[in-house]
């Protein structure tokens, strides 16, 4: 079996204010999974991703990314790691296609129009690549940032609620989404609130609350052990 493209152990975070927002995580992501993260507000989920991406300084534990210890070699590590943030979060003047090859500049990859085609074609966004975000649509705006997290080609990508505050229609385009990039290799882990977002994607499940991981299950053992509704009630 290969190494997982994500481990790790014994994660903590304390903010500043005393507040204990992990609480010693372990989590082993496999490669080309989808895994949901679900929790209530508050759980920890962001803390965790923050982690991962190098957005938040841990206060123990380990992260290794494709083998890579992050904390000595965060470059590397987080140069395999696409992250899409809940706010749209984007300069709304600028190209499609600019967007995407100025996020792959970021990584220290030279513009590649062949690479930024490639991406822009995978979120079908490319007749759009002239368009300014300004001009598109909301789900198309949500294409744009997973298309910038996916510019610099990482193996491993974030969704943190990619679903919040959007109406169902786009919430189902988003779904479809995330599966198709999943069918072309990309490892997937989401946050939700939602357990039928998980439902509808995840291969594994795992609930956090109060900054501690209190289960990790294939999808279909923890729906059939909970039902659906049960579910929802304690989770959302
Ligand atoms: P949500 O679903 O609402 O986004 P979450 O599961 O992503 O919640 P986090 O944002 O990781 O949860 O927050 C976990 C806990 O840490 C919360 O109690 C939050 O108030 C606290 N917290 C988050 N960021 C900070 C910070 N910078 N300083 C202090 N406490 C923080």
């Amino acid at each position: 079996m290969s190494a997982p493209i994500l481990a790790i152990t014994g994660l903590t975070k304390t903010y500043e204010s005393g507040h204990q927002a992990l609480k010693g995580i372990d989590l082993e992501i496999r490669r080309g999974e989808i895994f949901a993260l679900l929790g209530p507000n508050g759980a920890g989920k962001t803390t965790l991703i923050g982690a991962v991406c190098g957005l938040v300084r841990p206060t123990g534990g380990t992260i290794r990314v494709n083998g890579l210890d992050a904390a000595r070699d965060w470059r590397s590590a987080r140069a395999r790691i696409g992250l899409v943030p809940q706010e749209l979060s984007t300069d709304m003047f600028e190209t499609v296609a600019n967007t995407v090859a100025f996020s792959r500049g970021l990584f220290g990859k030279p513009r590649d129009d062949a690479a930024v085609e490639r991406v822009l074609r995978a979120l079908s966004l490319w007749e759009k690549r002239g368009a300014k975000i300004m001009q598109l649509s909301g789900g198309m705006k949500r294409r744009v940032l997973i298309a910038k997290a996916l510019a610099h080609d990482p193996e491993l990508l974030f969704l943190d609620e990619p679903s919040a505050g959007v109406d169902v229609e786009l919430r189902r385009e988003m779904w479809a989404m995330i599966l198709k990039l999943r069918d072309q290799g990309v490892t997937i882990i989401l946050t939700t609130h939602y357990i039928e977002e998980a439902e509808e994607m995840a291969d594994r499940i795992g609930v956090i609350d109060k900054g501690k991981l209190i289960l990790v299950e294939p999808k279909a053992d923890l729906l059939g052990r909970l039902g659906k509704t049960e579910a929802t009630i304690t989770l959302a």
